[in-house]
């Protein structure tokens, strides 16, 4: 299996992404390993609950052992109440001459997640207002769900239906969906990577989705990723703790069931839409200046991404940045949801995620654990103008561009650390990467320079 975690003789993220910028860690290799893994996980029938939902916790246990847990139908959590438990076999639409016209052995798209078990024969008049199609990208399959209102449906291209309508089947159609819709149970995985303190970095990607990619298996397979090698790696500040729960539902339970668990969050990412084109963007805390932020922030702005204030639409930052747990989450993403026209359909698929972005959206949250490991609030020991680099070894005897920077980024340290002024922010108004800034805090720390 490729991957970076192993591979490398350094302690810590810090070595880690030294090691890419370096281009020692074949980043290409690890996009295709991550992309490879979604292609494993596309095809299960995921929703909110189920058997979707277990089988695509038993693929993430293969690269990284979590731990489940579930709450049966009826737990409150605040005021929501876990809806029964919904596992599909199959669903499909047959016509009177026995042609299989819509099958979810095909795409999991094409049932209403949370459809009611049917089977029945109905006229094409009949069955027209259980199908979903979108009549402006006719090729693609619609993803709709019903988690909370008792239905069924069908989700199909618009071209299909037209087919249909056009006397191309043979009325009248059985249809049948075979699923279990009861009393169960919501499920969830939780992934801890402990570290030297039990206060956590917490990190989230939904897992409720079917045979979506971008939306969100790029958020599962980089969770995995970044908690496999941070395993890896000898040394850690945090406790990173990864929750793969559904959506809003999941988010809500598991702040219900870690009451004093959620205390030791210090740092939160919600992680997803990281596969597809479009720069990073990073959706901003409810507060907006946590330190997760800055973290976020600078690593985004240094790759040429976005900034965005927060709004209470989205994914499951809303929950945990919600007033009665006000914790610090931010979101990294490409382009958001609904700002493009594949999202919620089957046009988001493997060939719309790329494992080019994978690798890129990997190391870009390398990079902003490092921040979160390695930010520090240092003191100049000599602020009475500039000190003497030479005569302490610091200052280069050759040249060149590097050496320049490098006496550069240890100016900036000099000239901000007042022992109030954290690393990243004097990389971000350096406009330099957080690597240079540590490297030039480490060279200052083992002199008399800085503390
Ligand atoms: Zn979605």
């Amino acid at each position: 299996m490729t991957g970076v975690a192993g591979t490398q003789g350094h302690g810590g993220v810090a070595g880690l992404v030294d090691a890419v910028r370096a281009g020692e860690v074949d980043l290409a290799a690890l996009g295709e390993s991550m992309h490879a893994r979604m292609a494993e996980l596309y095809p299960v029938p995921r929703s909110l609950t189920g058997d979707g939902v277990r089988a695509t916790l038993d693929l993430l246990d293969a690269v990284a052992p979590l731990e489940r847990h579930s709450v049966p139908t009826g737990y409150q959590a605040y005021d929501w109440t876990v809806t029964d438990e919904w596992s599909l076999r199959r669903a499909t639409i047959t016509d009177a001459d026995g042609r299989v016209v819509v099958d979810t052995d095909d795409h999991s798209l094409h049932v209403v997640g949370y459809s009611t078990p049917v089977r029945a024969t109905l006229s094409l008049e009949e069955l027209r207002g259980h199908l979903h199609t979108l009549p402006d990208h006719p090729d693609w399959i619609p993803y709709r769900t019903s988690y909370y209102h008792r239905r069924w449906g069908f989700c199909l291209p618009h071209r299909l239906l037209e087919r249909m309508e056009a006397g191309e089947f043979t009325a009248p159609y059985d249809v049948v969906v075979d699923a279990d819709l009861g009393p169960g149970e919501l499920t969830w995985g939780e992934l801890v990577v402990p570290g030297e303190t039990d206060e956590e970095v917490m990190v989230t990607a939904h897992l409720c989705h079917p045979s979506i990619a971008n939306d969100n298996l790029s958020g599962l397979v980089l969770a995995t990723e970044l908690a496999r090698t941070l395993a890896g790696l000898g040394r850690r500040r945090w406790t990173y703790r990864f929750l793969f729960a559904p959506g809003t539902v999941g988010s809500v339970v598991w702040l219900a069931q870690n009451v004093e668990g959620r205390e030791r969050i210090r740092h939160g990412l919600v992680l997803t839409g990281l596969g597809g084109p479009g720069p990073l963007v990073h959706k901003r805390s409810r507060r907006g200046d946590r330190e997760v932020d800055r973290a976020v922030g600078h690593v985004v702005a240094r790759r040429g991404g976005e900034q965005r204030d927060y709004s209470p639409w989205g994914y499951d930052e809303r929950q945990f940045n919600a007033l009665g747990f006000d914790l610090p989450f931010a979101r990294l993403s490409r382009t958001p949801h609904n700002e493009y026209p594949e999202y919620h359909t089957s046009a988001d698929d493997l060939s719309y995620v790329r494992p080019a972005e994978l690798a890129d959206a990997f190391a870009a949250l390398l990079e902003v654990v490092d921040v979160l490991e390695n930010d520090a609030t240092p003191r100049n020991l000599q602020p009475h103008g500039e000190p003497q680099l030479g005569k302490r070894g610091l200052y280069p005897t050759t040249g060149g561009q590097a050496a320049n920077e490098a006496v550069m980024a240890m100016l900036w340290v000099l000239a901000y650390a007042d022992g109030a002024t954290s690393l990243v922010d004097i990389a971000t108004r350096a406009d330099v990467d957080f690597a240079a800034v540590r490297h030039a805090a480490d060279r200052l720390s083992r002199t008399d320079l800085l503390a």
